[in-house]
């Protein structure tokens, strides 16, 4: 019998809630694609789509956007809205979609906040900050990031926060990656090494997980690189899922790690990073590819939605567009040798080696062929038995 608890369930890593649609802005859904690809090879159900909506980014959407439309209309409502305008003209997604201020992901917060106080990880401090003297905004040096005033105002708050010498290991270790034989970037360990000695956990947003539970002050949230890992365990407790894996590129993994050191481990749960390249979603490019090896309509989505994440995993350094016509000449040839009775036994090394992070097989024209997906795999429907 399968102990599901083994298999990694893979999730995707950060999206904010911007103003795009995945149509317009595919490369933003890879992470998504890929996490879809692997679970149903590996015979897991879908898993909800994540998104970010404690951002700056969204505060100011929110105080602008109020004056104008919907007035009343609550943070989450419209956050909701814009997430669902992301899969326009399609449905949500039917595993659904979690964002970092669910009240699903507000609850684990407390657990685990409560847990890393109990043995010290994280720490409730009385510090002066600085505040902008004209939005309040928790700035650094320089102009406020939230409205641009120059003033900052020195302030006592109490603070939530995590010395990286209470911490067992580094920030992030190679040992925090999930992959078959790969070794993360040098560069990446290095930046996302190069934080400070004490990480605030707490950030001034208008929308988050609040902690005022902890006598903090209610301009403050969870910074939202804590809170997308919690959404990612979030996703993962739902499931029963003991081994979370998040699917993500190089440059948000330097720029969260460390925030989510403290929570990556949490009683007997282990969050872990697979780093996917980029794709060239290049649509004259891709048509052009498309036109030159006749491959079929209905083939297309599928590669694109399907064949390129499991490509992306492959080669973590990016696909060049250059590629883009080789890979489409063998998506072609893996279709035309696609058996009529699938092989279960290389289906099943398929699978063993998606678990594992090892992508060999997608350019392996013996494998490949034997794996492919008959539905749209956006839809989530598992392939073929
Ligand atoms: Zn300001």
């Amino acid at each position: 019998m399968t102990d599901t608890t083994a298999i990694p369930l893979y999730v995707n890593g950060p999206v904010q809630n911007g103003v795009f649609s995945l149509a317009s802005a595919p490369g933003k859904a890879v992470g998504i694609r890929l996490a879809a690809a692997l679970n149903a090879l590996t015979g897991q159900a879908p898993v909800a789509h994540l998104w970010n909506t404690v951002t700056l980014a969204g505060d100011q959407r929110h105080r602008t956007a109020h004056r104008q439309d919907f007035p009343g209309l609550p943070r989450a409502e419209r956050e909701a809205r814009q997430i669902a305008a992301k899969y326009t003209p399609g449905p949500l997604p039917q595993s659904g979609v979690l964002t970092d201020a669910d009240p699903a992901v507000a609850v684990l917060a407390r657990t685990v906040l409560e847990d890393l106080l109990a043995h010290g990880t994280v720490r409730l401090e009385e510090d002066t900050v600085h505040l902008c003297a004209r939005c309040g905004h928790m700035t650094g040096t320089g102009a406020c990031r939230a409205c641009g005033a120059a003033q900052a105002l020195p302030a006592r708050r109490r603070l939530l926060t995590h010395l990286l010498a209470d911490a067992p290991g580094l920030p992030l270790e190679p040992e925090d990656f999930h992959a078959f034989r790969a070794r993360p970037p040098a560069q990446l360990l290095h930046a996302a090494r190069d934080v400070p000695d004490r990480l605030l956990l707490c950030r001034t947003r208008a929308h988050g997980i609040r902690l005022g539970w902890l006598g903090l002050d209610d301009a403050f949230v969870l910074d939202p690189r804590t809170g997308l890992h919690l959404a990612c365990l979030a996703a993962a407790h739902h499931r029963g899922a003991a081994r979370p894996v998040m699917a993500l590129t190089d440059g948000p993994a330097a720029h969260i790690a460390a925030y989510g050191a403290p929570v990556r481990r949490f009683r007997g749960t282990q969050l872990r990073y697979l780093l996917h390249g980029r794709i060239p979603y290049d649509p004259p490019l891709l048509d052009q590819s498309f036109g030159i090896h006749r491959l079929a309509p209905e083939l297309r989505e599928p590669f694109t939605h399907w064949y390129l994440p499991l490509c992306a995993a492959r080669e973590r350094a990016g696909i060049s567009p250059a590629r883009l016509p080789a890979l489409v000449k063998f998506w072609r040839r893996a279709h035309l040798r696609r058996p009529d009775h699938p092989d279960p036994s290389i289906r099943a090394e398929v699978a063993s080696a998606a678990a594992r992070g090892d992508f060999r097989w997608v350019t392996d024209i013996s494998a490949l062929p034997h794996v492919l997906p008959t539905r749209p795999p956006h839809r989530g429907r598992a392939p073929r038995r």
